[in-house]
């Protein structure tokens, strides 16, 4: 990748700043028609919101409750798409709405019908009402008590950091230059005042450069408004940072293949629990934030409330003990005046063109990246005067699309890149040691994120390209001396950057562990 950008002698037809989902879709579908595209990231892939995520490829009941029909559909189809281009990491899931009122039942078949009706050809599933013991067939941990029955309706879920990185690899393989851990420090300017490239710096080695483009595109999601002010000072804010948080349980907590949907929370917001990894997801909180965070850390009131919230529908109510990782994500939810709480802002996605000709697009969701880099490059292209060229994206598959993956049993999610780490281990066999006693992650997988991923430290490993420090945070701690010693022959560390390495692991996997009340 350096040498790609060392070697370009031009102005780059657009820079994407950020390597989140909404980035690395712009990457993709600027490269795909045809574009000279540079993307930078300043930490790893994913870093922010994108692996953050609840992992749910959906058209978002909450917004039909909300009217907001067109932004439904849109994602209903970018659902649809997604299985179609991705088939190795999404998959259907049964989502359960149980009922404890007599209204319920009706109340949400109706509108979970109207969901499945809106989806049409891209449809997932046909939802319906349920007995209560069709109920407890789909949930047979849910608490009875006062049970009646529920309704079951069928979104998507995925690996969000997985598929990031796999849509990395497809950026490139279109073309596309794309590095992490490069800091966009600056905007440049020409003498009319229009932005026309970027000042960096190189987070691994200290080195600044500059790069020039015919258009800079803002990605940067919670960070947006940062990279405006750097173009104009008086830009006003268009974000609101908005925390939400997930508690992971081992799969005793959830048996059965289907998820739990509560559509009212006593906040007023929608809460998961979902089968992931062999564990319980739960989430999400919605808790306005002052300032967005690379890291951020959940608040104890969210855990709590996660906590008690989980209690009232699992027959096990789950403790502080219980969990296994705590991991919190900020919603860059785009500002709406005279909306009170983030909860009622909609997610649609904003392209927005500074006086500068700085194009930020924000808001939006995982599920809709496609469109959102389809509608961003269209006016990125017009504003640059680069020659028209169609969106491709539609039909374009993502790197390691396989129709039946599931044959790679715990390598499944790298789809046909699983035939090359199994000839890792053909050709050593110690790489197919697992590293941990808890969680299926093979030493292999560690030496192809150094060497075919762009992993460059222990947590890039662990938390982004396996899932293990989102599965289990101690597990992972206890996992990280062995990746460090796996990465250090694959890149040469000494053992000063070993070191430093798993102490700046430690540091970020803290935030991860809950310690129980009374050692907190
Ligand atoms: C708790 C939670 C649950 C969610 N669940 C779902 C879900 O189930 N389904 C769904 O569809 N959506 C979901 N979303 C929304 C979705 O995750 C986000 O919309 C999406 O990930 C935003 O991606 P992004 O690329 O815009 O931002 P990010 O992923 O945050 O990427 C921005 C990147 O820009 C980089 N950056 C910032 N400044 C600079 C700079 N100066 N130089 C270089 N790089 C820079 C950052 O390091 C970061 O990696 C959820 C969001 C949250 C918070």
């Amino acid at each position: 990748m350096w040498r790609r950008v060392q070697a370009h002698p031009k102005a780059w037809d657009m820079i994407v700043v950020g390597g989140g989902a909404t980035g690395v879709g712009v990457a993709i579908d600027a490269a795909s028609r045809g574009y000279d595209v540079l993307l930078l990231e300043q930490s790893d892939f994913g870093k922010g919101t994108s692996s953050r995520s609840t992992k749910l490829a959906h058209g978002g009941v909450r917004y039909l409750e909300q009217g907001n029909i067109g932004l439904v559909m849109e994602a209903l189809k970018e659902r649809g798409l997604l299985l179609q281009n991705a088939p190795h990491l999404v998959h259907d899931l049964a989502f359960v709405v149980p009922n404890y009122d007599w209204w319920e039942a009706p109340f949400y078949g109706l509108g979970l019908k109207l969901y499945q009706l809106l989806a049409g050809k891209y449809g997932f599933g046909a939802s319906r009402i349920l007995s209560r013991e069709e109920t407890l067939e789909h949930l047979p941990t849910l608490k009875t008590e006062g049970l009646r029955g529920g309704a079951v309706y069928y979104d998507g879920q995925f690996d969000d950091a997985r598929l990031l990185i796999h849509m990395v690899a497809t950026a490139f393989e279109q073309g596309a230059t794309l590095l992490n851990y490069v800091e966009v420090t600056g905007l440049t300017k020409d003498p009319s005042g229009f932005v026309d490239g970027v000042t960096t710096r190189d987070v691994v080695t200290g080195n600044e450069f500059r790069a020039s483009a015919k258009a800079v595109i803002n990605a940067t999601g919670p960070f947006t408004d940062l990279l405006r002010l750097q173009a104009e000072p008086s830009a006003v804010p268009m974000i609101v940072p908005s925390q939400g948080i997930h508690l992971v349980f081992d799969s005793t907590f959830l048996q059965g293949d289907s998820a739990i949907m509560v559509p009212h929370t006593s906040d007023g917001r929608v809460l998961f629990a979902i089968p992931w990894h062999g564990h319980t997801l739960v989430g999400t909180t919605d808790t306005p934030v002052a300032k967005a965070a690379l890291e951020p850390v959940a608040m104890e009131q969210e855990i709590d409330f996660i906590l008690a919230t989980a209690g009232r529908y699992l027959a096990k109510a789950p403790t502080r003990d219980d969990v296994l990782s705590v991991f919190a994500g900020i919603r860059p939810l785009v500002r709406a005046p005279g909306v009170a709480s983030t909860a009622a802002l909609a997610r649609d996605h904003v392209i927005h063109i500074d006086r500068s000709g700085l194009v930020t697009i924000c808001g939006g969701k995982w599920t809709t990246y496609r469109r959102m880099a389809e509608d961003c490059v269209d006016q990125a292209a017009t504003l640059a005067q680069l020659p028209e060229k169609p969106c491709v994206t539609h039909h374009l598959n993502i790197h390691g699309f396989h129709g039946a993956a599931k044959q790679f049993g715990n390598l499944a999610v790298y789809g046909s890149d699983a035939i090359e780490i199994r000839k890792l281990i053909e050709d050593d066999s110690r790489l197919g040691e697992p590293l941990h006693p808890a969680l299926p992650y093979l030493k292999a997988e560690v030496v192809w994120a150094a060497r075919r991923e762009m992993a460059l430290t222990v947590e890039d490993v662990l938390a982004r390209r396996t899932r293990a420090l989102f599965l289990n945070a101690r597990a992972a701690l206890e996992m990280a001396p062995a990746v460090a010693d796996l990465m250090a022959s694959e890149l040469g560390w000494d053992e000063s950057t070993r070191t430093r390495q798993l102490a700046a692991f430690r540091d970020v996997a803290s935030n991860y562990v809950i310690s129980s009340r009374n050692s907190a």
